[in-house]
């Protein structure tokens, strides 16, 4: 549950995020000792793509003679999030304020100089309003923000968005792999099947997230995170691991029902619906945009 840890609006916290090689580059520099700790405190893995990905885009299997190989990190975003929290107060803590359970409410902005200098905010449990300012005010309330509800009201500023109708389902869970007999698949840790509108509404995510240690012998002694998706609003099921594989046989290269029915379902079937984006032309305003403003 996201909000054991304080993450209550981030219901996308179990779905299936993969943090791409420059991002972790980027990483690394900020937090030199994140990787080290990672590999021998959390048993996460780094992978070869040449040798353990496999990527099918819009039905095309892609080349593995990558030019320069690509190190994946196998890990899952709780985890990551987690470990990179402790490093972040480890490394900054005396320089940043955690204000928690607050919600923002408000800009507060000076509509002739077109400023954003603060936000009022409520704590949780309380009505009354308390206020913060600072140089830059950046939103990092993610998709569902209020930004634009705010802009209007504290400077009448109208941000022009576009719904757009994408009929977005997941269903993730963590499972462990057991060998499937073709080795051609149990050699593949990381398994990428990307759904892409039009012609390809669904797909499928694997990549690890944990070496285990297994007694059985047919264990490929990993877990991972494994993620079902559809992009038509024709969304896999979630009641039941029998009714998922079934979806999966209908709607999937037979490559995957062969991987999930030899998965040991290690978690919840966690669902993630996103039926309707809006898409906001903030570049549009041109000027008009707040100066020290960042959504
Ligand atoms: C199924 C799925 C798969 C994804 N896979 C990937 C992937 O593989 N790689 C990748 O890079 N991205 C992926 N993403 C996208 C990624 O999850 C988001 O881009 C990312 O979480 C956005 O981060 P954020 O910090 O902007 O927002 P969030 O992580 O959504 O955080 C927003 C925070 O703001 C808080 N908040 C909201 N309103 C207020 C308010 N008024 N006052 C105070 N706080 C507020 C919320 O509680 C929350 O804590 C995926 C998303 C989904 C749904």
């Amino acid at each position: 549950n996201p909000a054991s840890i304080g993450r209550s609006g981030v219901g996308q916290i179990y779905q299936i995020h993969v943090l791409q090689s420059e991002g972790f580059n980027i990483l690394h520099d900020l937090f030199p000792s994140l990787k080290d700790k990672l590999l021998n405190e959390y048993n996460i893995r780094l992978y070869s793509l040449k040798n353990y990905g496999k990527f099918v885009i819009n039905g095309n299997l892609l080349k593995q003679n990558l030019t320069k190989d690509i190190e994946w990190l196998g890990i899952d975003r709780f985890t990551l999030e987690t470990a990179m929290r402790k490093e972040l107060c480890l490394q900054f803590g005396n320089q940043i304020e955690w204000i928690t359970n607050a919600r923002v409410v408000e800009l507060i902005a000076d509509r002739s100089a077109n400023v954003v200098h603060g936000t009022k905010y409520r704590l949780k449990d309380s009505s009354s309003s308390l206020e913060i300012y600072g140089n830059f005010i950046i939103d990092c309330t993610g998709r569902n923000t209020s930004s634009t509800k705010w802009l209007k009201e504290s400077l009448n500023l109208i941000v022009p968005t576009v719904q757009m109708h994408f009929g977005c389902g997941y269903v993730t869970f963590v499972g462990e792999r057991f060998k499937t007999g073709d080795s051609s698949l149990d050699s593949k840790p990381i398994y990428f099947s990307n759904a892409n509108v039009p012609d390809n509404n669904t797909g499928c995510y694997i990549s690890p997230v944990r070496t285990i240690k297994s007694t059985d012998e047919n264990s490929l002694g990993i877990l991972s995170t494994i993620a079902v998706n559809c992009v038509n609003a024709e969304y896999p099921p979630n009641d039941s691991y029998e009714n998922l594989l079934d979806w999966v046989k209908e709607h999937l290269d037979r490559d995957f029902p062969v991987i999930l029915n030899s998965t040991k379902l290690c978690s919840p079937l966690v669902s993630h619906h996103r039926a309707i984006d809006d898409r906001k032309y903030v570049e549009s305003l041109g000027k008009k945009w707040p100066r020290n403003y960042i959504l």
